[in-house]
C-alpha cells in the first residue's frame, strides 16, 4: 500500500537523525520519512553495505546528506565511538531513533541464556547504550530520542517473554528519562506499532502460522506500512510534537482493543523450539 507523505519537506531541515536498523523493516520507512522531511540521516545497523545503499538512495532521492555506518547497539563502545563519528562527519546530532531489533518466538521454559540475553541486549541495552551516547551531543540545544516499544506486552503474549520483558524496560525507560532530561529540552518518546509484515515478522510468522489468517482480527483490516510510522516519528520529532515527552504512542489499527487478538499467538510452540533447535545444529 502507498502511504501519502503529508508533511512538507522542510520541516526537518537543519536536523541530523540517527535511525538505528535504519535499513530495513520500519527502519527504513522511519528513514525514508525524515529524510523526505528534509533532515540528515544517519542510516546505523550490523549490515554496513545495506546501510551505505540505502544512504546513497536518500540522498539521491531527497538531496539530505546521509552517512550509512556499521553498528552493533550491543558493544557499548562501539556505540560511543559510532555516533562520536556520526557527529564529527555530520556536525550535529538532533534526533535518535532507536529501532533495532532482533526477536522470535520461543516457548519460555526452554530459552537458553544466550537466547534471552540475545534479545535483552539488542532490544534493551542497545536502546539503553544509544540512548547514553547520544544524549550528550542533544543537550546543549534540546533534541527528540523515540524508542520503538511494541503493544504485546501490555497483557503478555505467548513465546514471546525476552522481548515482551525488553520493550516494558524500554517503556519504563523512555518515561523515567523524560523525567531526567526534560530540563535540558531533550524529549523522549516512544511508539509501540501493531503488526507491520517486515524481514524480522516473516521470519517469525515462518515459523508459526500464517498473518493473513490474523489480520480480521485488526480493527481497520489490515497490517501497517512501515511509512506509516514514519510519518508518526516525523510528526512528534518535528516543532508539532514540541510538548509532547514521555508518551508511548500505539499505532496499529485498533490491534491492541481487538478482545479477537487476546492470546492469538503462532502454534504449537513445540515445532518452533524443534526448528531453533535444528537452525542452531545446523
Ligand atoms: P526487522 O525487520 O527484524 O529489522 C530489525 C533491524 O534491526 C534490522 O535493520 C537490523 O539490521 C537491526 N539490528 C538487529 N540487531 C542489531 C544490532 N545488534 N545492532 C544494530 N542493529 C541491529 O524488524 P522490524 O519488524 O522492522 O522492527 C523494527 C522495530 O519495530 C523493532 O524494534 C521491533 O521490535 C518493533 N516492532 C515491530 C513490529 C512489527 O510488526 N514489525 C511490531 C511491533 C514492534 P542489521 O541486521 O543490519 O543489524
Amino acid at each position: 500500500m502507498d502511504v501519502p507523505n503529508v508533511f512538507k519537506d522542510d520541516i526537518l531541515k537543519g536536523k541530523v537523525a540517527l535511525v538505528t536498523g535504519g535499513a530495513s523493516g520500519i527502519g527504513l520507512g522511519i528513514s525514508r520519512r525524515l529524510a523526505q522531511a528534509g533532515a540528515d540521516v544517519v542510516i546505523a545497523s550490523r549490515r554496513v553495505e545495506m546501510c551505505e545503499a540505502i544512504a546513497k538512495e536518500l540522498a539521491d532521492t531527497y538531496g539530505v546528506r546521509t552517512l550509512g555506518v556499521a553498528l552493533d547497539v550491543r558493544d557499548s563502545e562501539n556505540v560511543n565511538a559510532v555516533f562520536a563519528e556520526a557527529v564529527q562527519t555530520m556536525g550535529r546530532l538532533d534526533i535518535l531513533v532507536n529501532n533495532a531489533a532482533g526477536n522470535f518466538y520461543y516457548p519460555a521454559e526452554k530459552l537458553s541464556d544466550n537466547q534471552w540475553k540475545a534479545v535483552l541486549e539488542i532490544d534493551l541495552y542497545g536502546t539503553f547504550y544509544c540512548t547514553r551516547a547520544a544524549m550528550p551531543y542533544l543537550k546543549d540545544d534540546g533534541g527528540s530520542i523515540v524508542s520503538i516499544s511494541m503493544t504485546l506486552h501490555r497483557n503478555g503474549w505467548v513465546g514471546m517473554a525476552p522481548a515482551c520483558s525488553a520493550k516494558a524496560g524500554i517503556d519504563a525507560l523512555t518515561k523515567t528519562l523524560a523525567l531526567e532530561w526534560g530540563r535540558f529540552g531533550i524529549r523522549v518518546n516512544a511508539v509501540a506499532p501493531g503488526p507491520i509484515i517486515t524481514e524480522g515478522v516473516k521470519k517469525a510468522f515462518a515459523l508459526g502460522g500464517d498473518f493473513e489468517d490474523q489480520k480480521d482480527t485488526i480493527p481497520l483490516g489490515r497490517a501497517g506500512e512501515p511509512e506509516e510510522i514514519g510519518n508518526l516519528i516525523t510528526f512528534m520529532v518535528s516543532d508539532a510534537g514540541s510538548w509532547m515527552t514521555g508518551s508511548i504512542v500505539t499505532m496499529d489499527g485498533g490491534e491492541g482493543l481487538s478482545p479477537q487478538r487476546a492470546g492469538l499467538a503462532p502454534e504449537p510452540l513445540a515445532q518452533m523450539a524443534e526448528y531453533m533447535a535444528a537452525q542452531r545444529k545446523g
